[in-house]
């Protein structure tokens, strides 16, 4: 559906592209590196986010002109990165409905909401998929824009350390360092330059941290998030952290969010779905990374989730740790 999505693209006078609430790395990279090129074809656009960017996002060119909405009138919405409608959060509007839509993603749980949808799950990052966009639509890469879609890909691949990074995820990165994109100016900025308030929220969470069977779990309450005076939305990274623990299979990580509700962050080892966890209970994402939101007691929504991962894990091959399994 690449090709409609072209179309469509090549069509429009006025673009409106709209990422996922809680934006991370691929989103605003996906983006900023789409914006550039809708520049370069001389549309008029908007770049927009319900939620702020995240400040070790802020360096990416571009990146302080993202809107929150709707600013004028559009012709087409572009959803990047975004798994379903509700996740595009305020950002899609009623003065959008009715528009075009094109779904240009890589989520297994895509809800193809679009009137096209461009749904490629075998790539790493969506910024994979605005780089072949940008390339059929015959823009030239600029070193700016190769540099924020290689801010997605380095973000999506957690610097290349998930299991499965395919060989076409390293020809586009090959392909957007040629453009200019300078490596070494990613990872300074979105993994060595972590705020001290992230290091004092993984000390309070970390300090109630679990190992339950081949799960390891921890908390974030409002509480710490307010001791440790951190304002930014979601859990600065520790599930990813917990996920390196030998003896797991599952990390989860429940945050308390501002309404009340429970955002319930996971990531698990190839073998073990946690996107159908995900999506059974209201959320979504990828087989080894996923996330949903729920409401109810802190507690309940723990035992809630705890259940539905230890039947996954039940059900899946393996029946030991990865750490158990080394061992043999
Ligand atoms: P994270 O745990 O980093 O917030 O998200 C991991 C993956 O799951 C991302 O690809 C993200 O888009 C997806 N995800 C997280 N929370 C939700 C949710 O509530 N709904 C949906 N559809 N996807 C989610
Ligand atoms: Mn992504």
């Amino acid at each position: 559906m690449k090709e409609a999505a072209v179309r469509f693209i090549r069509d429009a006078r006025r673009v409106m592209v709209i990422t996922h609430v809680a934006p991370d790395g691929d989103a605003i990279g996906s983006l900023l590196g789409l914006g550039r090129a809708l520049r370069w074809l001389g549309k008029e656009y908007t770049l927009a986010c319900a939620d702020p960017v995240p400040r070790r996002f802020t360096y990416l060119p571009g990146s302080e002109a993202i809107a929150t909405g709707p600013e004028s009138e559009y012709d087409l919405v572009i959803s990047l990165d975004c798994g379903d409608l509700e996740r595009l959060g305020a950002a899609y509007d009623e003065s959008l409905i009715g528009l075009p839509i094109i779904n240009v993603d890589h989520h297994v749980t895509n809800t193809h909401f679009g009137t096209v949808n461009w749904v490629d799950t075998r790539v790493a990052s969506a910024a994979e998929m605005v780089l072949e966009l940008v390339e059929s639509l015959d823009v030239p890469l600029d070193s700016d824009m190769a540099l924020c879609l290689l801010n997605g890909i380095v973000t999506d691949t957690l610097g290349f350390r998930i299991p499965n990074t395919p060989l076409r995820t390293m020809q586009a990165v090959l392909k957007l360092m040629e453009a200019g994109a300078q490596l070494p100016e990613i990872t300074a900025h979105v993994f060595n330059q972590r705020p001290f308030s992230d290091i004092c929220l993984w000390a309070k969470a970390l300090n109630g941290v679990q190992l339950d069977g081949r799960i390891i779990w921890s908390q974030i309450t409002q509480a710490m998030r307010q001791e440790c005076a951190l304002f930014e939305k979601g859990d600065a990274g520790l599930v990813n952290f917990l996920g390196t623990t030998a003896e797991s299979d599952v990390a989860i990580v429940f945050i308390e969010e501002d309404d009340g509700r429970i955002k319930v962050e996971m990531r698990s080892v190839p073998g073990v779905d946690v996107s159908a966890v995900a999506r059974d209970l209201g959320g979504g994402g990828h087989p080894q990374a996923a996330g949903c939101t729920l409401d109810g007691a802190p507690n309940e929504v723990r035992e809630k989730v705890l259940m539905a991962v230890k039947e996954t894990l039940s059900k899946s091959e393996a029946q030991s740790s990865k750490f158990e399994r080394e061992q043999v």
